[in-house]
């Protein structure tokens, strides 16, 4: 299969763009009409522990057992704002069974807001990413009115609270009369949050036991206790277990994509911070010299209002080009992205602000090689030239494409590396097993768990 892309995109790189074939009249129809399915499938069962030992190991799967014994029994909550879209809701999918499999009952809530509060909490989201944010008391107000909505509804019964990102952070409130320990769980960048937003919502943290961030550079000063909780991605989940090239071809067909020819793609939500239009801009400098398609696939969350108008702006800078494909997916497309993931010569992520960003770990996972900006938590997963390249602007991105394109054996080896990185350090059992030693440190299990002296 590898090879299968290399030859294709080698002998493709050095062609001009090729004159339209009767089989691309019809592919080039779909596009403007892709089957996109309207109905979410059954979902699959969720991945027993059992399942994992072929990639990681038996040992491994027994420490996780090993750990998860003296916590069997307790009790975990875990809250964001979303169930579906975006990385959060990817990763608790996964993970929430995975922890009921070794015995601690996890339970997972998500808050409820409307319009007003998501606007405020995008706002806030991008304004912890640097940008700017009037900080308005109506905005203060609009966020502590839906936290305490929501503290209002819900117990906090369980041996741990675990919220994740800012939108929860105001059940903080609840601790008081709690027997839990709470967590905040940030998977965004902090680095160089907008001064008045972290300032309103750093009172809100510092209540908790202790705070996860994704990369070091994200740490704050805070009293409190932090950890360093890679994101992680399920090698066993819709999203990135092994397809067959039957359903490969498939999708390509519903989409209307050729698989003769190279394929770019970037996989997010339709967000500014992902830089949707700036990958077209670099995918156009790039045709000029060689051939390939765009494909953007994405979709909403249904915490972000801003993903219509994102959409908009790269359907308007794709203007006619019938080698730009632009999917707006519905949020049970695991499986569609799976393989849009997998028949992609280049994968690029040109964020300008991010977390993590787990279609880089994804995409990786896919032995793909990765163009990414340069940012957030990208480095952690690509080491530039090693698993992937990273990127600081549309003419690098552009740059990259063309060279990836036209030299197929490195960046099959970018891939080759990046899947390693990714088995070593970003997949969900790493992440399970921080959460165990966190959970025995924070309920003293590992302490208590010391024979009595005699
Ligand atoms: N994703 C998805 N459908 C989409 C767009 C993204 O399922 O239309 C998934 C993507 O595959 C990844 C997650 O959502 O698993 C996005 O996580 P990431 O950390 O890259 O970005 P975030 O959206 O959390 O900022």
């Amino acid at each position: 299969m590898e090879d299968q892309i290399q030859e294709k995109t080698a002998a493709s790189a050095t062609q001009e763009a090729p004159a339209v074939t009767g089989t691309e009249v019809p592919l080039r129809e779909r596009r403007k009409r892709p089957r996109i399915s309207e109905t979410p499938p059954v979902p699959a069962p969720p991945p027993k522990l059992e399942d994992y030992v072929p990639i990681i190991g038996q040992a491994y799967v027994d420490e996780l057992r090993y750990l998860a014994e003296r916590l069997r029994g307790r009790s975990v909550k875990m809250v964001n704002s979303t169930a579906v879209g975006g990385g959060v809701a990817e990763i608790l999918n996964q993970l929430i069974p995975l922890m009921n499999e070794l015995g601690i009952s996890t339970k997972w809530e998500v808050i409820t807001g409307g319009n007003d509060f998501f606007e405020v909490t995008k706002g806030f989201h991008n304004a912890l990413h640097g940008g700017k944010f009037n900080l308005s008391k109506d905005a203060k107000e609009i966020f502590l009115h839906y936290n305490e909505q929501n503290r209002q509804r819900m117990e906090f019964v369980e041996d741990v609270v675990v919220i994740h990102d800012p939108q929860p952070a105001g059940l903080i409130a609840s601790k008081q009369n709690t027997r839990g320990k709470w967590i905040w769980r940030c998977h965004i960048d902090l680095s160089n949050p907008h001064l008045d937003v972290w300032g309103f919502l750093r009172p809100m943290v510092a209540q908790y036991d202790t705070a996860i961030f994704s990369s070091p550079a994200f740490a704050r000063q805070l009293s409190i206790p932090q950890y360093l909780f890679f994101p992680c991605i399920d090698a066993l989940s819709e999203k990135n277990k092994e397809l067959d090239e039957s359903y490969l071809d498939k999708v390509c067909d519903d989409f209307g994509i050729d698989r003769k020819r190279p394929i770019v793609t970037q996989v997010s939500r339709f967000d500014r911070l992902k830089d949707p239009v700036g990958v077209i801009q670099a995918y156009k400098l790039a045709k000029k010299y060689v051939d390939c398609q765009l494909v953007l696939a994405g979709g909403g969350a249904s915490d972000d209002p801003e993903g219509a108008v994102v959409l908009k702006e790269a359907q308007d800078e794709a203007g006619s080009d019938p080698d730009i494909i632009i999917l707006n997916l519905p949020p049970w497309s695991a499986l569609e992205i799976n393989a849009l993931q997998r028949i992609s010569t280049i994968v690029v992520q040109k964020s300008i602000k991010e977390g993590f960003g787990l279609t880089v770990a994804e995409a990786l996972w896919k032995k793909k090689p990765v163009i990414a900006g340069a940012v957030g938590g990208i480095p952690t997963q690509v080491i530039h030239k090693l698993t992937g390249v990273l990127v600081h602007s549309v003419e690098g991105t552009a740059y990259q494409m063309r060279y990836l394109l036209t030299h197929p054996e490195f960046a099959a080896g970018l891939g080759r590396n990046g899947y390693e990185h990714v088995k070593e350090n970003f997949l969900m059992t790493s992440n399970v097993r921080r959460w165990l030693l966190l959970f025995q440190i924070l309920l003293g299990a590992a302490h208590l768990s010391v024979p009595e002296p005699t």
